[in-house]
């Protein structure tokens, strides 16, 4: 772990369409500079398979490939950034998702003293974002993440990082659902692109490139803004 470039808490966002590979370098991130990751989308799957009130209103939607509430949504995030281990500082992978978590999120950092560092915008090709989901898998043991063509597993199915056998696909991944999933980003989420550039703190990286050099570009904007 690299803590060298952290002189305070830092607050990165990753926005980009699903399938950019927010959860993949958000991970590396994680790694590298010893930030939390905190995937609404993990949580709410958390949620869902807890059969919290949370869970049970967000199941529908998120099999519809649609949003989930943001009241919904900010409450999950809000408690979970009060956590002591996100003290360190975070990575946001898949929050905020609309204008209105935006400036939910910049209310809560205000009144904890703290600001986002970068939202970092992964650049990809909408045409082949339906490609890059449909091959994903996830580890049920350690949550390390595949891809059929692009990161595949060992030969015989297992997890290269904790060798658990157990490999599955996300019940969202469905051709017909991610058409939808990629509707709602462009409508809700894309503008946050031009919210964060008005807020000076917006990075881009070419997220079509390979998962390394994708990795290696993200590193060095973030140690650029962790200062
Ligand atoms: P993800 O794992 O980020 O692809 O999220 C999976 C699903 O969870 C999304 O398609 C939404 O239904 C829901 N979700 C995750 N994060 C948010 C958010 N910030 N706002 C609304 N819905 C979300």
């Amino acid at each position: 772990m690299n803590v060298d470039v952290m002189t305070r808490p830092a607050v990165l966002i990753l926005l980009g369409p699903p399938g950019a590979g927010k959860g993949t370098q958000a991970r590396m991130l994680q790694e590298k500079f010893g930030l939390v990751q905190l995937s609404t989308g993990d949580l709410l799957r958390a949620a869902v398979a807890a059969g919290t009130a949370a869970g049970q209103q967000a199941k529908a939607v998120m099999e519809a490939g649609g949003l989930v509430s943001d009241d919904i949504v900010i409450a999950i995030i809000k408690d979970r950034l009060a956590d002591e281990d996100c003290r360190n500082g975070v990575i946001l992978d898949g929050f905020p998702r609309t204008t209105v978590q935006a400036q939910a999120l910049d209310a809560l950092l205000a009144s904890t003293g703290q600001r986002i560092n970068a939202a970092i915008s992964l650049q990809v090709d909408d045409t082949a974002m339906v490609d890059r989901i449909s091959g994903r898998s996830t580890c049920a043991g350690c949550g390390e993440g595949y891809h059929d063509t692009f990161k595949p597993p060992h030969d015989d199915g297992s997890c290269r990082k904790c060798g658990s056998p157990e490999l599955t696909r996300r019940a969202d991944d469905k051709a017909e659902t991610v058409a939808g999933r990629l509707d709602a980003y462009h409508a809700q989420t894309a503008p946050l692109i031009t919210y964060y550039d008005a807020a000076g703190v917006l990075q881009s990286v070419d997220a079509m490139a390979e998962i390394d050099q994708v990795a290696g570009d993200m590193a060095t904007v973030v140690k650029s803004v962790m200062s």
